[in-house]
């Protein structure tokens, strides 16, 4: 049997931790949390948590730059904010910030706990069944290590990038509709409001198209989904 997932919950309202902790725990995975970003980032050092949720306003510094900090630590490990319902622009901060994904408050346990499921269904996929390298126009993906590269031009990718990524190279030239990409990456059914398939395929244009605007590689399939042109 694989060993339990642990996830490091950084939030300073004690009915989130306790209502998070429950459910996890009830799910089959390990929880540790901290209440304040310095403890958090300190736990998350001594812990190495699968996958880290963080709230985005903590008594002693904004999620953010916990977040900043996680990520100079470990590039890679799933970080999902919690944020509060008005923060819209906030989120969109949050991902810049290195953050993989947001849920609002007050968001559903169930709803999280799927999301959380589908990072690590993701990640545990064999070996074989994923290539190492993805080529898509003038840019190569390296799914082990995260990063993109353009010319002699390397950046970071984060976890709901690459699968994306991945998602759509294993079905190139095939639109893939966007209902599906939620519910394989995100573990989530879609809404006619959830734009969060969107806001990541802006974010990979800007690091994968010549123009963002004009998209040569991923296409838009008005109505349905996305692309992906070789
Ligand atoms: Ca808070």
């Amino acid at each position: 049997m694989a060993s339990r997932k642990k996830i490091l919950i950084i939030e300073d309202e004690p009915h989130i931790v306790l209502g998070l902790t429950d459910a996890l725990e009830f799910e089959g995975f390990a929880v540790v949390s901290a209440g304040k970003g310095k403890d958090g980032v300190l736990l998350a050092k001594a812990e190495k948590p699968d996958a880290i949720l963080l709230d985005l306003m903590l008594p002693d510094a904004n999620g953010f730059q916990v977040c900043e900090e996680l990520r100079r630590w470990d590039r890679f490990v799933p970080i999902v904010m919690l944020t509060a319902r008005s923060q819209e622009i906030d989120k969109i901060r949050g991902l810049d910030a290195g953050a993989d994904d947001y849920v609002t408050k007050p968001f559903s346990v169930n709803e999280l706990i799927a999301r959380i499921r589908a990072i690590f269904r993701r990640a545990a996929r064999p070996a074989e069944a994923a290539p190492e390298v993805l080529t898509i126009g003038p840019v190569t993906v390296n799914v082990a290590a995260h990063t993109i590269a353009r010319g002699k031009t390397t950046t970071a990718l984060s976890f709901y990038e690459v699968e994306l990524l991945r998602l759509l190279h294993e079905r190139v030239g095939q639109p893939v509709s966007r209902d599906e990409i939620l519910q394989k990456i995100w573990g989530v059914e879609g809404g006619p409001s959830n734009r969060t398939v969107d806001n990541f395929i802006v974010k990979l244009r800007k690091k994968i198209e010549k123009s963002p605007d004009k998209p040569e590689h991923i296409l838009t399939v008005y109505g349905y989904g996305y692309k992906l042109a070789p």
